[in-house]
């Protein structure tokens, strides 16, 4: 139907192109026509009669003339010579002749006519005489019966009143290489003044940006005749076929398609020629836009050119559209203030004066701890923290802690932004020198039960991350759970090791250790609980390291909890203790594996016409009175993350987290915040972060959360490298995995699962968090792990192959994710595939490739890691048989003992990078840094172990004596070793 329109279109609206071409012309003739007459003239009646005249305008012309009115029975022919057809396949006919009005003539006979007729006879060859063909109709071809419109009374042949009759006739098709003309005469008066032979044709034409050539109209006069256009040098077709009509007048119709200009030319005179663009200008898409002038800070290499690359000194990013100036780096921030207080430090700068043309600008810290004893400065080992983060500063502030006591330190505050990592030189920066203060101990992080019996505890604990000094002693503090700290009783130890004795049997007790130095006390540890021996179990079990068995009727597991209990207590950004919910969070954590039947199914708040309803619906409005907000613990999206106290009417004060939004909003902004909370608050799981309520009727809008003290996992893993059982930390993952079996069940899916995005609370448990929508929006480019794709952004390293290229986010896509956050837990935090590029990341996943088992990682964890990571989703795990599996785990602690041999290549993983080749160092501090123990190179230096030769050779009594105390750490240590003499052996038998 749409073809059929065009075509009628095409029929209505002809282009006035038409032209004809003469193959015969009478009035041109010089000499006599000689045309054939029939019957022979000079016989009884006289013929057709070749007789000069003149034309209207008194030019000398050939006629025809014959009158024969008074004689009856005419039959007078004349016969032009052979006309060639010359490729076309109809002939027109125009005849220029005048007819004498038979009433005019006195005394006529009725046989007197008015008319002629027109014939044709088709011939591949000249070969007609005076017989042949014959004088008749067939083999003549009759064309029509001529007749004048004007006929004359007077004859003159003077030419002075000589009316003329103009008639045109056409036929076809004609196919034979030529043909004659008659005209035949029956008994009229009249003369045949012109005859001209041509046929119509379409002439070459340029339109729509194509050439289409000289093209002969069809047969039949409504014949319409396809030409297929050429596109003019440098432009190309666009979606259909360029082509274009002749009719039967030898007029084009309107074209169908066009060409266009390429990339990089444009359409000049009337769209007849596509010129090149001409030097410092470009275009960069085919199409009718003219070439534009290159960006600023930009030039063409070439005419013709579809882009302007930088010139030198800047850059584009790959997001930067090529419309765009070329930016460069920004110069270094200004006037960098620091307030030093103990070992803690605020930095404060101002933006740089140039910021290279871009409004991306970030800030990079980069701390050196100078005069360690030996001169010059190096880099500050992990342990040091910043808030809101080290790298990518949004703000030009940072909060600095965990520094070391009495120490000079550097702090170079980089300025970069988009193009900084194309510039060859390193960002611009200005330094701060700094000395930190005397300092208290920080805090006990760890605490352990040696052994228990029935009236005595044994612990013993870790040495604080931060000494500050030398330790002088510890003090302890107990007191049994029912009771109040004001019961508690005091003991000093000289060592991190203490027997209480003198307790009661089969009671609950809380423990709380500090250190001390010069500097004085350090802060109490978070309070642990710990339990003596009943009687029976004593009676029962005479081993005193037996497994205390914690059971769980409810959901029928039994868990086993080591008679060594980690508990971990970092306790790090403040000294707040939680009542008595740490035994109750931890038999949740353990009790959560099971469902209610008819379970709610998530609803997603953009659903909702007016998305404030889906606030009110799901999230409790708290008044502005109840919260105190105490202090500024991190940075969110939309604004300063909080600590602090509620106090809801008739409710126990509890701590929490407040997200706050910060002033100046927008509508969207303030939608896009909330819309967490209308998430958040659908959820009721001991695995998910708990929604508290909102406060949107008074500023600052707030949405509250229970507190996490450890914060989120990446980095409290970070913080305490290598310092977990594996049990400890497949705890976790089972509480991870157990809140996304919830989400799951809901019918939710997370997206951006990751260690990032899991906060962890004082007694170890993991909640999922992190519901906000806004990261995955098009506009925000301040996070870098976010990398836009279209319609939304993508945290490539964490997210499942078809989620990444078609966008298929389900619940299998977030258990690939949850495989890579069993690896950064597995790894303490690791980045995933390390420093390689996200491209890299998505090409190796796609070659097979997958990560390799983290140092220590027992080989079902890997193999679990593994399937997570199935390219087909239907082929992964379920969240709930993730649970199952890691509760089997727990439950048997023997299938947790093999591990994968390092670089076997099952499922070709990536070259193995955890334990990094010691070959590739030239100083033992080098290796140190490298696998993050940098803080021992002092340690190494001091006991000579300071070549390889000899720090292949430790032992782990050399590791000891040392000084490295951390049994993570010596571990650490140990393995490297193992792997450094491993190389070194191989290296000599090669030698040999
Ligand atoms: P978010 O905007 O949720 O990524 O929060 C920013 C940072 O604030 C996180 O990385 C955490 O360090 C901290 N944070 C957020 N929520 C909590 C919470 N409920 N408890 C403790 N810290 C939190």
């Amino acid at each position: 139907f749409a073809n059929l329109g065009v075509l009628w279109q095409i029929c209505l609206t002809a282009l006035s192109l038409s032209s004809t071409e003469t193959l015969m012309d009478s009035t041109t003739a010089t000499a006599e026509l000689g045309w054939t007459v029939y019957p022979v003239s000079g016989s009884s009646d006289n013929s057709w009669e070749e007789v000069s005249g003149y034309d209207e305008n008194m030019n000398t012309i050939r006629t025809y003339q014959v009158c024969n009115v008074f004689d009856n029975n005419q039959n007078n022919w004349v016969r032009t010579k052979y006309i060639r057809r010359r490729g076309a396949q109809r002939i027109h006919v125009e005849m220029k002749f005048s007819v004498r009005d038979c009433s005019s003539i006195p005394n006529v006979p009725g046989s007197c006519k008015e008319t002629f007729n027109l014939y044709y006879y088709e011939s591949d060859a000249d070969t007609a005489n005076k017989v042949s063909p014959a004088w008749m109709e067939n083999p003549w071809i009759k064309v029509d019966t001529i007749a004048a419109d004007e006929s004359f009374s007077q004859v003159d042949l003077g030419g002075r009143v000589m009316k003329i009759n103009t008639e045109v006739r056409s036929f076809g098709p004609v196919s034979k290489h030529g043909f004659y003309l008659a005209f035949q005469d029956y008994g009229g008066c009249m003369s045949l003044i012109a005859v001209r032979v041509f046929y119509r044709k379409c002439a070459r034409v340029i339109q729509n940006g194509a050439v289409f050539q000289e093209t002969l109209s069809g047969a039949e006069s409504t014949s319409l005749v396809a030409s297929r256009g050429v596109c003019i040098p440098n432009g190309e077709e666009v979606d259909v076929p360029i082509k274009l009509y002749c009719n039967g007048d030898g007029e084009w119709m309107v074209p169908i398609g066009r060409c266009m200009c390429k990339a990089g030319h444009e359409a000049v005179e009337n769209g007849t020629v596509c010129r090149a663009c001409p030097s410092a200008f470009f275009k960069p898409i085919q199409g009718d836009a003219s070439c534009m002038q290159c960006p600023i800070n930009s030039r063409t290499t070439n005419e013709g050119a579809t882009n302007c690359v930088c010139r030198n000194g800047y850059y584009r990013t790959d997001s930067d559209p090529i419309q765009m100036p070329c930016t460069t780096v920004p110069s270094a921030p200004q006037n960098v203030l620091s307030i030093v207080n103990e070992t803690s430090l605020m930095l404060e700068w101002q933006h740089p004066r140039e910021s290279g043309g871009r409004e991306d600008v970030v800030f990079n810290i980069i701390c050196k701890s100078c005069g360690g004893g030996r001169g010059g400065c190096t880099r500050c080992g992990d342990n040091v923290q910043f808030v809101p983060r080290q790298l990518g500063l949004t703000e030009p502030r940072v909060y600095i802690s965990d520094l070391l006591a009495h120490t000079q330190y550097t702090f170079e505050v980089q300025a970069v932004n988009g193009v900084s990592d194309q510039s060859p030189y390193s960002p611009q920066y200005s330094s701060v020198n700094i000395t930190t203060n005397q300092a208290a101990p920080s805090t006990v992080s760890i605490m352990h039960q040696v052994s228990r019996t029935v009236d005595s505890i044994t612990l013993s604990w870790s040495q604080p991350d931060q000494p500050n000094g030398v330790i002088l002693d510890y003090e302890l503090q107990y007191y049994e759970k029912d009771q109040t700290e004001y019961n508690s009783t005091i003991i000093k130890s000289q060592t991190n090791t203490v027997v209480i004795r003198g307790l009661k049997s089969g009671a609950i007790y809380v423990f709380l250790v500090r250190a001390r130095t010069v500097a004085g006390f350090g802060r109490y540890s978070g309070k642990l609980y710990f339990q003596t021996m009943t009687e029976e179990e004593y009676n029962t079990s005479i081993q005193e390291k037996l497994p205390l068995i914690i059971g769980s009727a409810a959901a029928g597991l039994v868990f086993l909890i080591a008679v060594v209990v980690i508990v971990i207590v970092c306790n790090r950004r403040r000294g707040f203790e939680r009542a008595d919910s740490e035994y109750t969070d931890k038999l949740q954590h353990y009790t959560s594996g099971h469902m209610t039947p008819g379970m709610k199914i998530y609803i997603d708040p953009f659903t909702y016409e007016d998305p404030n309803e889906a606030v009110r619906e799901f999230a409790k409005e708290i008044d502005t009175s109840c919260v105190k907000i105490e202090q500024v613990i991190g940075a969110g999206e939309f604004g300063e993350v909080c600590s602090g106290n509620l106090r809801l009417p008739g409710k126990r004060e509890m701590f929490v987290a407040i997200k706050t939004l910060k002033s100046g909003y927008t509508e969207k902004q303030r939608r896009d915040f909330l819309s967490e909370a209308s998430i958040m608050g659908q959820f009721d799981h001991p695995n998910v972060i708990h929604l508290e309520g909102v406060v949107t009727k008074s500023a600052p809008v707030m949405i509250i959360t229970e507190f996490m003290e450890n914060g989120s996992l990446d980095s409290f893993l970070r913080q305490n490298d290598g310092q977990f059982t594996v049990i400890q930390l497949v705890g976790m993952l089972r509480g991870i995995a157990s809140g996304m079996k919830y989400l799951a069940d809901m019918n939710y899916v997370h997206r951006d699962l990751a260690a990032r995005n899991i906060l962890v609370n004082s007694n170890l448990v993991c909640k999922v968090s992190d519901f906000g929508l806004s990261r995955f929006l098009e506009d925000d480019t301040s996070d870098p792990t976010y990398t836009s794709a279209l319609g939304g952004k993508i945290p490539i390293r964490w997210t499942a192959p078809e989620a990444i290229q078609y966008r298929k986010f389900t619940s299998a896509s977030d258990v690939w994710s949850y495989g890579i956050v069993m690896w950064e837990v597995m790894s303490y935090g690791e980045r995933p595939y390390w420093d390689m590029t996200n491209q890299d990341v998505i090409n190796a996943i796609e070659q097979d490739y997958r990560l390799p088992p983290p140092m220590d990682c027992p080989s079902a964890l890997h193999q679990l890691m593994l399937d997570c990571w199935q390219k087909d989703r239907n082929n992964r795990p379920k969240f709930s048989q993730i649970v199952n599996n890691l509760d089997k785990m727990i439950r048997n602690p023997n299938s947790l003992k093999a591990m994968t041999p390092l670089s076997s290549g099952v499922h070709l993983p990536l070259l193995d990078r955890s334990v990094p080749d010691f070959s590739s160092f030239s100083t033992v501090d080098e290796w140190l840094d490298a696998i993050k123990m940098g803080q021992y190179k002092d340690n190494f230096a001091n006991a000579d172990f300071a070549s390889f030769d000899v720090v292949s050779q430790m032992t782990m009594d050399d590791i000891l004596s040392v000084g490295v105390t951390l049994a993570g750490h010596q571990k650490k240590i140990l393995n490297s070793v193992q792997m450094m003499r491993a190389s070194i052996n191989q290296i000599q038998s090669v030698e040999v």
